[in-house]
């Protein structure tokens, strides 16, 4: 990870001098980086003695519900106006974890619009300049890691406590993958074990987060890893395809289908990995790729998405039959990067 440097800290830091309302968001469909990141400022920054709001798209997942504050974080889908009330108040305004406005599903307009000072704090490649500040780093595991630096330089760590160590670790311990991928970096692990230090209870969050499945998602799991996985071989390629109707029949709650794109990956040589949702009007897609197979440069040239190298996503207004018609036929052209 590359560290901030002084300048930003200190920019940082003489806005905070006359800063008294902090606005905080973060992405569309947030994971537990996005939710970590937020509940970690929120909380950093009202320990401050700042007042401190929080917004997203749309709710938080199920397995992040148990986290401190997450009700307190204003959902734009539900409480537009109010959310609109605190961009014209703000002084400052934090956007973390994404790396395009149009991830903000319809905030962008007010976040544009906003006289207040930005500053984007992202690790996914090619941030777009939306920002007055843009502290990006791709080589970092988190943006939950970057704001761990960030909150030692701008106040020191000893405001750091259990509840704002648990958020933090929460974004790198989800956004690894539980340290099996963007985790070789041995300071990653010098950051988590001073986390550990603030008496966090590392198992009872993973459990918290990997063991609150509900019995619907498991069978839901378990249909589509049997019935709707296909596996090409010639390619290392393997997707899932999953429709309305199927959802339905599983009582499909938001947060469910989390994690599913990475079980073909588990399959031995298969190095590339979707899963297929089909939405009323369009299919949302996940991709995973194992190695240098870039998911993010493949599914922004094809399925108007991006993200990481290995972990993308993307949307296509179309149905499902031909969402998957053209993911097939794309395949024979990167047949030699998939090898
Ligand atoms: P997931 O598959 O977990 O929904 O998303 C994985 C990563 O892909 C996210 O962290 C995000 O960076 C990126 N991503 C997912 N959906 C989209 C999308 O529709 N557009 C863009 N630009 N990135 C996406
Ligand atoms: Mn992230």
């Amino acid at each position: 990870m590359k560290l901030i440097s002084k300048e930003v800290v200190n920019r940082i830091k003489d806005k905070l001098k006359d800063t008294s309302n902090i606005l905080i968001l973060s992405h569309y469909h947030p994971d537990g980086d996005a939710v970590g990141s937020v509940l970690s400022m929120s909380r950093f920054f009202r320990k401050m003695g700042y007042k401190v709001s929080a917004a997203l798209p749309d709710s938080s997942p199920a397995f992040l519900k148990w986290m401190k504050g997450v009700e307190d974080i204003l959902i734009f889908e539900k409480e537009p106006e109010l959310i609109e009330h605190k961009f014209s108040k703000a002084d400052l305004i934090f956007a973390l974890d994404f790396n395009d406005p149009s991830r903000l599903k319809g905030m962008e307009i007010w976040y544009e619009k906003s006289g207040a000072m930005k500053i984007l704090i992202d690790h996914h490649p090619e941030p777009k300049k939306f920002s007055d500040i843009t502290i990006s780093d791709v080589s970092v595991s988190s943006t939950c890691e970057m704001l761990y630096e960030l909150m030692k330089s701008v106040r020191g760590a000893d405001i750091i406590d259990k509840e704002i160590a648990t958020a933090l670790f929460v974004g790198i311990m989800t956004d690894t993958g539980c340290f099996s991928f963007n985790s070789s970096d041995p300071e990653t692990y010098i950051r988590v074990a001073e986390l550990l230090g603030y008496e966090i209870n590392k198992d009872e969050i993973f459990s918290l987060v990997y063991d609150n499945y509900s019995d619907n998602r498991m069978r839901l799991l378990g249909y589509v890893l049997k019935e709707k996985m296909e596996v090409i071989p010639e390619y290392n390629t393997a997707f899932i395809s999953i429709t309305m109707d199927e959802l339905e029949r599983y009582s499909f709650v938001m947060g469910d289908t989390e994690g599913f794109v990475n079980y073909p990956l588990s399959i031995r040589h298969v190095r590339f990995s979707a899963l297929f949702i089909e939405k009323p009007d369009h299919v949302k897609i996940s991709f995973r790729s194992k190695g240098s197979f870039p998911a993010n440069l493949f599914s922004r040239k094809h399925f108007n998405g991006g993200g990481h190298l290995n972990a993308a996503g993307g949307e296509l207004y179309t149905n499902m039959e031909e969402t998957l018609r053209l993911f097939r036929s794309l395949l024979p052209e990167y047949a030699k990067d998939l090898k």
